[in-house]
């Protein structure tokens, strides 16, 4: 019977652990159990009396708040404000910038399914839809890839005038500063668009409506910077880039060494009162064409000009283009994908303060302004540019496997390109799923600093892959370049869109998780905050609630953890009525191992875990692996969960589970400290790892999907361009897959007669005569063979040029040798 009261106090604190009871629950259901065992049972006295003493000792002190302020939060504090981090102040800015959404549930290890599944998933409206249908798709059959990026390196003049008069440059400009006013659901499926078509243009029309002036006016501006640049910069009177990074400052932003002095000087004839600016940037896209420069300087006011103040901090002004001192218009070459992009350099340029955004009183304030609109913008720009160059891949990649055929059959039959082609398409599906949940969070008013890194980081990573996937499958095809290739320049920009608004190594390192970490917990940033105040009682007070929350959540996460990975999760609670149940099974479970693992990482490093990047990142890896599947599971119960489209899915599910086990199992595995080791070991996988890589079965129908018209490919791939012109190779892809298919089983039966010897030794038209003569096949089929081959020869076919053509315009000297020779 003294075993059985153990147990019972032992399962009761389990169960009120799992379900997250509260301190005072927990201590009155363990009295409960005490006195049930004293009254019906016949557990020696002497046994209650022990166990209750011992019960006593830990819960009145735990229950009486000021003894246990006193006599555990207190000191506890002491050590903790030695253990803290030590955040610079541009890192404070970095962690309270955003809101917490879905993402927060995932971290903090119990999730509420039907919270994400009931939340408001909004439209397009009419007018963004007909913006969409019209204008872009106009715009869409106006470009010419080849000729952007070959020829002129530029886009032709008429696609600039066209991009202005239909204010693509203000997609997010206020209606009544002359903008489009769009949502953010709309300016993804602008950007996904055109993204499907042309880099050039995509990055030229993306860099405007994304962290740069107009965006800085729209919410930091004085009425008189909005009433003045708004409307210029919605009609592309002003063309806008963005100033940040230098030689010496890349990832590593906030060291800008440049600097902007207040000081009187001559602007236009007057003596006002200004700033005398010296910079130095790199990378600057739009630079070479733009009119009006958002800079990115440190502000200084060593005379106290206008404050007591001398080091203002990090700030941001408009520098016109034709302000004396100010060098620009020199061009670097992104990898071959030469949109606008260079230079931008200042000598004592002096500028008055009301070219500050926001004015003087927003002096100092750059840092905040520009992490509080990259947490907007990176849910938006990549991750949505990339979901239109996958989907191209997707659908181009699936019809060519069908079309090219090699051992006679088509390529897309062999397993081997069925590999990259599943996974090619669930990539496809995760990158799209991940850019329409971060860009509805945008529109639901969050600002979703954490998921636009996770969105930033995947979508580009997955999309580097999906497009060496599609290239792969290519083969040749893809390498040779010219108008036919519409792989090859998206394969060479993979990198770019690695590398801007946050190169992604520093992205994954530091920044989902090391935000995440912070800003998702439900607890560290209030203890953080509480620690950190100066009245030390209320901190103490503060400190000791939200220590003893934590001390909860973190037993809570714990229990969860080993309990739903005993049971396979089998009993988490998650919606039931539908088959993918078992997906949100395991989704409860590795976020509570999550929860679980954050927790001890946090409290056995401290301060150090933010130097430790290779843990961070894996812990970053499932909190976004949680993060995509959510977005893939909402994506599939808001398209009415088609069955046809389960395998994708599946696919897509069980490779993120699996990498979700390997970072866990590599934080595990790699951990600094032994004991730590196994105690994460004995939660987290009790029974050990079981998730496996997606099956050879799946994979195969996944592959097979890609291959033929069907509402699954259509789903797959909405929302990009695509042609209906035989013209376009993309637009006779699409219209030679269904005849392709059709005349299938004549090829089929071709080939029998061939290998039969029936058709002799002629070529391909003399054989078909012959096998119209022995009614193999009609004529009217062979009409149609005929048209279809075609076809295919002109879409396997790549371009060749002549050896002067490709030779460079040696009339155009490089920058570089032009100053070498000087
Ligand atoms: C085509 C293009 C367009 C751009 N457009 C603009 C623009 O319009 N305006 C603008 O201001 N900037 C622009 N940039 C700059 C871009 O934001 C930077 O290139 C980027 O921030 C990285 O800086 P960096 O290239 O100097 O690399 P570095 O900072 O030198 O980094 C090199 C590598 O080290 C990694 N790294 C650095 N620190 C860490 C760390 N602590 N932990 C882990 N890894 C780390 C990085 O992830 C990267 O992989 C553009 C860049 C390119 C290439």
């Amino acid at each position: 019977m003294l075993w059985i009261m153990i147990m019972g106090l032992l399962g009761f604190s389990v169960f009120a652990a799992y379900r997250g009871f509260k301190l005072l629950n927990w201590t009155i259901g363990m009295a409960a159990v005490l006195v049930g065992f004293a009254v019906f049972t016949n557990v020696p006295t002497l046994a209650i009396v022990i166990f209750s003493v011992l019960f006593a000792a830990i819960a009145i002190p735990l229950n009486i708040k000021p003894l246990r302020r006193q006599w555990l939060s207190a000191p506890f504090l002491a050590v903790y404000r030695t253990m803290l981090p030590t955040l610079s102040d541009t890192e404070k800015v970095a962690l309270e910038a955003g809101t917490v959404g879905w993402e927060g549930e995932l971290f903090a290890g119990n999730p509420d399914w039907n919270s994400l599944l009931e939340q408001h998933w909004p439209q397009l409206s009419s007018d963004e839809q007909a913006f969409v249908d019209g204008p872009v798709e106009e715009l869409c059959k106006m470009l010419t890839p080849w000729e952007n990026s070959h020829e002129l390196a530029d886009l032709p003049p008429k696609v600039w005038a066209f991009l202005k008069e239909k204010r693509f440059f203000g997609m997010i400009i206020p209606k009544e500063y002359g903008g489009l006013g769009f949502s953010a659901l709309a300016h993804r499926a602008v950007l996904q668009k055109i993204g499907s078509v042309c880099a050039v243009a995509g990055s030229t029309v993306a860099v405007p409506n994304s962290l740069g002036p107009a965006e800085l006016l729209v919410h930091y501006g004085t009425d008189e910077q909005k009433n003045y640049y708004l409307p210029r910069l919605a009609r592309g009177e002003e063309i806008p880039c963005f100033g940040l990074t230098g030689p010496t400052a890349g990832s590593d932003a906030t060291s800008i060494p440049d600097t902007g002095i207040i000081c009187k000087g001559q602007y236009k004839g007057k003596q006002v009162l200004g700033m005398r600016l010296n910079f130095d940037k790199r990378y600057i896209t739009l630079a070479p064409v733009a009119t009006i420069v958002g800079l990115a300087f440190r502000l200084y006011d060593p005379d106290g000009l206008v404050g007591d103040k001398k080091d203002i901090g990090i700030s941001v002004a408009l520098v016109p283009r034709d302000t004396p001192g100010l060098e620009i218009g020199a061009r670097h070459l992104p990898l071959n994908v030469p949109f606008h992009n260079g230079p931008v350099r200042g000598k004592d340029v002096f500028v008055p303060l009301d070219t500050l955004v926001g004015g003087v009183a927003m002096a100092g304030n750059g840092w905040r302004m520009l992490i509080e609109l990259l947490a907007v913008g990176r849910a938006i720009t990549l991750p949505s540019s990339s979901s239109g160059g996958v989907k191209l891949c997707a659908l181009t990649t699936g019809a060519y496997a069908r079309i090219r055929k090699q051992f006679n059959l088509p390529i897309g039959r062999f397993e081997g390109v069925e590999a990259a082609m599943c996974r090619l398409a669930a990539y496809t599906y995760a990158i799209s799923a991940l850019s329409r949940m971060t860009a509805t969070a945008v529109d639901l008013g969050q600002k979703p600093a954490v998921p636009s890194a996770i969105a930033k980081y995947h979508a580009t990573e997955m999309g580097r892959r999906v497009i060496t996937d599609a290239m792969d499958v290519h083969g040749g095809k893809g390498i040779i370049m010219g108008p036919r290739n519409y792989l090859g320049r998206g394969w060479q920009g993979a990198p770019i869109w690695i590398t801007v608004e946050g190169a992604n190594i520093l992205t994954r390192s530091m920044m989902i998780f090391g935000q995440g970490a912070i800003r998702c917990h439900p607890y560290v940033l209030k203890e953080m905050q509480a620690a950190g105040l100066e009245d030390r009682s209320k901190g103490l007070a503060e400190f000791d609630r939200h220590l003893f929350g934590h001390i909860g959540y973190s037993i809570g996460n714990a229990v969860r953890s080993m309990v739903l990975g005993l049971s396979f999760a089998r009993f988490a609670a998650v919606p039931t009525d539908r088959k993918t149940a078992r997906y949100y099974r395991k989704l409860t479970r590795y976020s509570a191992a999550l929860a679980f693992a954050s927790d001890i990482a946090m409290l056995s490093l401290g301060g150090k875990l933010k130097h430790k990047e290779r843990i961070s990142s894996r812990l970053g890896d499932v909190l976004s692996q949680l993060y995509i599947c959510s977005a893939m599971l909402k994506r599939f119960e808001i398209q009415g969960r088609p069955a046809a489209d389960q395998p994708i899915l599946a696919w897509a599910f069980h490779d993120a589970i699996y990498k979700m086990q390997n970072a866990l199992g590599l934080v595990v595995d790699n951990f600094p400290n032994t004991a730590v080791r196994v105690l994460l070991k004995i939660f987290i996988f009790p029974l050990g790892r079981h998730e496996r890589q997606p099956g050879d079965r799946l994979g195969h129908k996944v592959a097979q999907l890609l291959m033929s018209p069907s509402e699954t490919r259509k789903r797959l791939t909405d929302g990009i361009f695509i042609s209906d012109q035989a013209s376009n190779p993309v637009g006779l892809l699409e219209l030679a897959l269904p005849r392709v298919i059709a005349t299938e089983p004549l090829e089929r039966r071709l080939h029998k007669a061939e290998t039969a010897g029936e058709l002799g030794s002629g070529d391909q038209q003399s054989q078909l005569k012959k096998a119209v003569e022995l009614a193999i096949i009609s004529a009217e089929e062979a009409r149609e063979l005929e048209a279809v081959r075609t076809m295919v020869a002109e879409i396997i076919k790549v371009d060749e040029f002549e050896g002067s053509y490709l030779k460079m315009n040696t009339r155009s000297v490089p920058t570089q040798i032009r100053d070498e020779a000087a």
